[in-house]
């Protein structure tokens, strides 16, 4: 090799280890407190129980702040508070007059939107360019586009005569902690129930700011209450208080099951919005590019923390190998790394507990004989991490291809026929939502017809409106958030009294 040779090869090489400059988003914008109250009538109070949780940044397990934890007492304080605010002050209130107080929130979600986003990102460890362009725009949709609904209610349900249930009891998770407050809240408030909200409790701190919005809007006290608190605990008593009508829960299958058994018989009101283990069906005629993005936002969106991901990847055999290496290719390009960098792709994970249940259902699947492929990225030393994953000659009865994993691994099966497309991947026991990728319409109309799942979406993957209906079949449970049938499990559309 000449030595110009060896300089041009020297320099190439040096070019390929070019890295991005850090764009980290600056923190400063965010104000915490060391110690948090419980939001309650319209203000924050000290907790009765007289404890107090740490909630972490689980990037890098640092202390964020101390929360207060709600026990009995503090959920009967919250029931009776937002019961007669329900029956003394909100009920009765013009749809009209609702609306505003909803649109308050909204605008005060956009006015403080880089606040929300970053303390988002502080708290769940997801990526800055997600809690910011997805996470806080959409909550804001969320309240503005159920305020439109506040004054129309008698004409979302034709010949039938809409009245607000009461109290309801929002039981959200950790994987969107202020968009699933929103999903909750706004509807509820919009057909006239106030609500007691119990954030997930690795994840309170956008909940508490948005107490504050609610302070900020002046909604009447007892309207909304936040009492943060551990499942079992506090959510538990929260469930089973009688002033309670209605329960609306985000979260685990597992916990779904227990509140259906202890809400029956009681005449409260419930819906679940569990787990799910999505097919994502590419076929041999689909634009493969733009499949693997959809693959990739599919399942690394979030770190894959997400209830619709699309975790089990169906591939026609005749385009296996070629989307393959394209998939390979683009995981090699994700940056994985601070959330608060606006260049990072896929940040923490939740928690330690969660990324030992990755760890544990991965190891289950190198074990049960799949082929596992991770790039080889660099992952920091503190906090819970774990690299994109995919996992190839998967069969149908392994773990990794039956069970939720909530992170960012991805399942990769293969089909034949379209017939054959549709018996996989309805082979589960969830129904939450599923992808198709084809350049055909007949097909894809074929398809969505024939898939168990509340959500299809066709040549796109994880897109989120809140005009549009999102709920499961099966294990993934029922009831929908979104759109106007988000209404209705909010209304009570037959009963005259309104009590
Ligand atoms: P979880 O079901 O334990 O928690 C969800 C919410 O319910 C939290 O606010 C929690 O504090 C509360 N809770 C827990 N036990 C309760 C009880 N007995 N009574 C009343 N409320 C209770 O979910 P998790 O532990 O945070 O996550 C575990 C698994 O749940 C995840 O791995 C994933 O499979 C699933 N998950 C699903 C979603 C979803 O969007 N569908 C979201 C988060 C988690
Ligand atoms: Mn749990």
């Amino acid at each position: 090799m000449s030595e110009i040779e060896r300089t041009a090869t020297s320099a190439l090489e040096q070019q390929r280890v070019w890295e991005y400059a850090t764009a980290p988003e600056s923190r400063d914008i965010v104000k915490l407190r060391d110690r948090y109250g419980l939001f309650l009538n319209g203000r924050f109070v000290e907790p009765r129980s007289g404890s107090y949780f740490e909630t972490i940044n689980p990037a890098t397990e640092e202390a964020l702040a101390e929360v207060g934890e709600a026990n009995e007492e503090d959920v009967d304080l919250a029931a009776r508070s937002a019961r007669d605010a329900w029956q003394e002050r909100w009920r009765d209130l013009p749809g009209k007059e609702r609306a505003k107080y909803l649109y308050r929130i909204a605008r005060a979600l956009q006015e403080r939107s880089r606040e929300f986003s970053v303390l988002e990102s502080l708290n769940n460890g997801k990526p800055i360019k997600e809690s910011r362009d997805v996470d806080v725009p959409l909550a804001a949709a969320h309240f503005f586009y159920y305020a439109g609904w506040a004054d129309k209610l008698e004409y979302a349900f034709p010949g039938r005569v809409p009245h607000s249930i009461g109290v309801a009891a929002q039981i959200t998770p950790w994987n969107f902690p202020l968009l699933m407050c929103a999903w909750k809240l706004a509807p509820a408030l919009a057909t006239g129930n106030t609500a007691i909200l119990k954030p997930a409790s690795t994840t309170p701190l956008t909940a508490l700011l948005l107490a504050e919005v609610i302070e900020q809007a002046e909604l009447p006290p007892g309207v909304v209450n936040v009492i943060p608190g551990p499942g079992g605990r506090t959510g538990g008593w929260l469930a089973a208080h009688p002033d309670i009508a209605k329960i609306a829960f985000t979260g685990s299958t597992e916990i779904g099951k227990i509140l259906r058994r202890n809400v029956a018989g009681t005449g409260k009101r419930l819906t679940l919005e569990l787990g799910g283990k999505a097919a994502n069906i590419v076929f041999e005629d689909a634009a493969l590019d733009q499949a693997v993005e959809g693959i990739v936002n599919g399942i690394f969106f979030n770190q894959g923390e997400v209830c619709c991901a699309g975790s089990r990847l169906f591939v026609q055999e005749s385009v296996f190998e070629p989307l393959l290496d394209k998939l390979k290719a683009r995981l090699d390009t994700l940056r994985v790394g601070d959330p608060l960098d606006k260049n990072t792709d896929v940040g923490a994970i939740n928690s330690r507990d969660q990324l030992e249940k990755i760890e544990e259902l991965v190891q289950s699947g190198i074990d049960e004989g799949a082929e596992m492929y991770q790039p080889d990225c660099e992952l920091p030393e503190r906090g819970f991490w774990f690299r994109p994953t995919l996992f190839t000659n998967v069969s149908q009865s392994h773990r990794i291809a039956r069970e939720e994993i909530f992170g960012p691994v991805l399942s990769i099966l293969t089909f034949r026929t379209p017939d054959e497309a549709v018996e996989k991947a309805n082979n589960t026991p969830y129904g939450l939502s599923a992808g198709i990728w084809t350049e055909k319409g007949s097909r894809i109309l074929w398809m969505a017809a024939r898939m168990k799942a509340g959500v299809v979406w066709a040549n796109t993957f994880n897109r989120f409106d809140p005009s549009s209906p999102f709920g499961g079949y099966k294990e993934s449970g029922f009831g929908r958030e979104g759109g106007r049938h988000g209404l209705e499990p909010y209304l009570d559309l037959d009963g005259g009294d309104g009590a």
